[in-house]
């Protein structure tokens, strides 16, 4: 099976002033799977964002010089000089790399408010010159089910701020989307939503790694990950603690139950 990450010998400590314990440690491979959802589950302050940030390049480990980490089969290396990863094949700029084949999700779209959502798509691929009226715009938001005209306005022409939680979440998966990622990484991107729209966004995510695409998800909806995930790390205490494989998905409400109580134990016992 192809990986598209494959980790191992990871540690990450914020402010090791403050704790000497890491958020994060990895010390035995960990890969990602093509053409899986594959959900990082755990309770809060478990390591989860600081998992999904190093697999994104947002955040880069402690041990810069042992670290092993590689995506889509090329490995990184870490260049101190301007404290960025850098690929260490081919001179690929690693910023160019992310924008290519990473598609980003957060809790809480992290776009300015006063932007409008044509101008979201520019601002996050990183591309000028787009007009509202764009087709391409129309078409990847019309894909995540938002219709172009909204009270007889273009919704490419409103503003971030005037959409609602579930409205705003679908135009940061159309965004993300947009550009083709081979790799979605989504942090909790239902939390803010309510059920419905939690259930919406997930469908989304998940149809879009049945046609080929690679999500990593970070939740803490342990109904949500054995709902949707193919592959469950529970994460405890910065460490992957036990991997599920979900993809013989229960077929009774009993068995389902079972897994939800079985990860809740895990999580429980750990405390
Ligand atoms: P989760 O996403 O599972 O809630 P995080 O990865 O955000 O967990 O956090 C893991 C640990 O690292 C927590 O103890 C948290 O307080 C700490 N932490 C996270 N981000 C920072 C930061 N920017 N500065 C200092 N500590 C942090
Ligand atoms: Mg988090």
């Amino acid at each position: 099976m192809e990986n598209m990450f494959v980790l191992n010998n990871i540690r990450k400590t914020y402010d090791a002033k403050i704790t000497s314990r890491p958020a994060l440690v990895i010390e035995e491979e960990f890969s990602i799977p093509k053409g899986k959802v594959v959900a990082i589950a755990g309770y809060s302050g478990s390591g989860k964002s600081t998992l999904l940030n190093v697999l994104g390049m947002l955040d880069h480990p402690d041990n810069i010089q042992d670290c092993r980490m590689e995506i889509m089969g090329k490995e990184l290396s870490f260049t101190k000089r301007n404290k960025r990863w850098k690929f260490s094949q081919n001179g690929m700029d690693f910023m160019q790399f992310r924008r290519e084949h990473l598609g980003f999700i957060f809790q809480n779209t992290f776009l300015p408010r006063s932007l409008r959502v044509y101008q979201a798509f520019m601002f996050s691929n990183g591309i000028k010159g787009l007009s509202p009226e764009n087709e391409n715009i129309k078409k990847a938001l019309r894909e995540v089910g938002l219709s172009y005209e909204v009270k007889n306005k273009n919704l490419a022409n409103a503003r971030v701020n005037a959409l609602s939680g579930g409205q705003l979440q679908r135009v940061a998966i159309a965004v993300a989307m947009s550009k083709n990622p081979d790799i979605i990484l989504a942090d909790e991107p239902t939390s803010s939503l309510d059920f419905t729209s939690g259930k919406e966004v997930l469908t989304l995510l998940h149809d879009w790694v049945r046609q080929g695409g690679t999500l990593v998800w970070v939740s803490h909806n342990l109904y949500q990950v054995e709902q949707y995930a193919d592959i469950i790390h529970v994460m405890i205490d910065g460490r992957i603690q036990k991997t599920i494989d979900n993809e013989q998905k229960a077929t009774t409400e009993n068995e389902k139950f079972k897994l939800v109580e079985t990860l809740e134990d895990l999580l429980k016992n750990a405390e």
